[in-house]
């Protein structure tokens, strides 16, 4: 295939596609090349579908995308072994039209974002991978595959190759992942009644609740779980940072089972039907963490380039607004007449760092090393805060002035006055 394009894509994923199709809508000559069976195959996600991300790509995309149910709800718990605090928002605006969040299926997701990038004109070839980029010099000027003949040339190569980023880190352009950049996380979706899911959740035909939690559920480990509905089935799943695994000598598996335990979250899935478990990793290094994302050449988009803002739980969302960033940069330079060349796709920086995704990310730069050096955010405080919601709680002739003395106390007991006034400054700079 010694065929030369004007745009290489490696990846079918979100970034790839809204790449690919933006690329090939714009009448350039695109190939996409996929490892997996067929798009969707090999991605996880819990997964939330951020609706401005996709409408900035594809505006009608309501009109047949593959969506499970809009969000109205979202519930955020603090856990300890026994409890949870929580609070939810539930608002009447998220029940209008034009939705802001969905419930997706990532495998039919993806096939239906393919379909549309090979509408637009992209030649998408599954089941292929990409094993080399092709330099000239410091210049990457096409790919290799791992088929017979198979050396392929383009103007530019866009790596949109997802977390493990391969490519990338075989031609130099950044090293082998930090165990604590990563985190390790296992889904299942359990199959219920549409009704069921329904009443459990107080919701009606489309609507959909999300719950993320943070707490006890991940051991002390740096991480947080979740739990989506879907039409037919709930969604569970939860995560935590690689580095953190290996020192604890857990697995995800297991701590999925444990919190499946829960008396909170046992009596949600119950009588549901497992049919689905995946394991993927997730890029949270955050902004200190995001590697060169360009140079002559090439281009890089998407979890590749730790485009994952674990905070609120976006990556597609990201991974879509990288992607539709890198084709605008390219098709900028092309009708301007100009070369892939690293000084003219700087171009593509700068439209990242006027957009949400770079600001958003540099907003939490602190957050990662803050909370993986301070496990009590995710054990004592959880503990303390469904203990004194506890004591407030029960009604036992004790007044509640003692109460509040008694909670204080175990405040200042587990962490100190100086640990406390500490705590909250932290808390502060990871969230200034
Ligand atoms: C458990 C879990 C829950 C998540 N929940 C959410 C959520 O609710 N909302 C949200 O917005 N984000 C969520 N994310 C993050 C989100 O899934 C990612 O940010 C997003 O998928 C990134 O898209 P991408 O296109 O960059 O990479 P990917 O989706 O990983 O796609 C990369 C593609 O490249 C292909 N590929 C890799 N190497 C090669 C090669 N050498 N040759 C050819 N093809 C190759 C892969 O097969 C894959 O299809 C979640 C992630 C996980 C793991």
């Amino acid at each position: 295939m010694d065929e030369k394009f004007d745009a290489i894509v490696v990846g079918a994923g979100p970034s790839g596609n809204s790449a690919a199709y933006l690329l090939a809508k714009a009448g350039l000559k695109v190939l996409q090349i996929e490892r997996g069976e067929y798009p969707g195959s090999k991605n996880v996600q819990g997964a939330i579908l951020y609706s401005d991300a996709l409408e900035r790509v594809i505006p009608d995309f309501r009109e047949d995308a593959p969506l499970e149910r809009h969000i109205v709800e979202q519930q955020m718990w603090v856990l300890d072994d026994e409890s949870y605090v929580g609070n939810t928002y539930r608002s009447a605006e998220f029940n209008k039209e034009p939705y802001n969040r969905y419930t997706i299926i990532r495998a039919q997701f993806d096939k239906w974002f393919s379909k549309k990038v090979q509408d637009a004109g992209a030649l998408l070839i599954c089941e292929t991978t990409v094993s080399d980029l092709l330099m000239d010099g410091n210049r990457v000027i096409g790919i290799q595959v791992d088929r017979e003949g198979g050396a392929v040339y383009a103007d530019i190569v866009i790596l949109a190759d997802g977390v493990n980023s391969l490519l990338a880190k075989k031609a130099g352009f950044h090293p082998e992942l930090d165990p604590k950049d990563v985190a390790l996380a296992v889904k299942e979706i359990h199959f219920l009644p549409q009704e069921t899911v329904q009443e459990r959740f107080n919701i009606g035909e489309d609507e959909g609740v999300v719950i993320e939690m943070v707490g006890k559920i991940t051991q002390g480990m740096m991480g947080t779980g979740f739990l989506y509905t879907n039409k037919e089935s709930i969604t569970i799943g939860v995560g935590c940072m690689l580095s953190d695994f290996k020192k604890q000598k857990t697995t995800p598996y297991a701590l999925l089972e444990q919190m499946k335990t829960h008396p909170a979250i046992k009596p949600i899935i119950a009588g549901g039907e497992m049919k689905e478990y995946t394991a993927h990793l997730i890029p949270e290094g955050g902004y200190k963490a995001i590697p060169k994302i360009c140079g002559d050449g090439w281009l890089m988009v998407g979890d590749a380039a730790m485009f994952v803002n674990a905070v609120h739980r976006e990556g597609s969302n990201l991974a879509m607004t990288s992607g539709r960033l890198a084709a605008e940069t390219v098709i900028a330079l092309k009708e301007a007449g100009k070369e892939m060349t690293a000084a003219n796709l700087a171009l593509y920086r700068e439209k990242l760092d006027d957009s949400f995704l770079m600001k958003d990310l540099k907003k939490y730069k602190n957050m990662p090393e803050i909370l993986h050096s301070n496990p009590q955010f995710f054990t004592t405080y959880p503990e303390l805060v469904n203990r004194a919601a506890h004591s407030m709680l029960t009604v036992d002739g004790v007044d509640k002035k003692s109460k509040e003395r008694e909670i204080r106390g175990n405040f200042v007991g587990k962490r100190s006055l100086f640990g406390l006034m500490g705590d909250a400054f932290k808390l502060w700079r990871a969230f200034e």
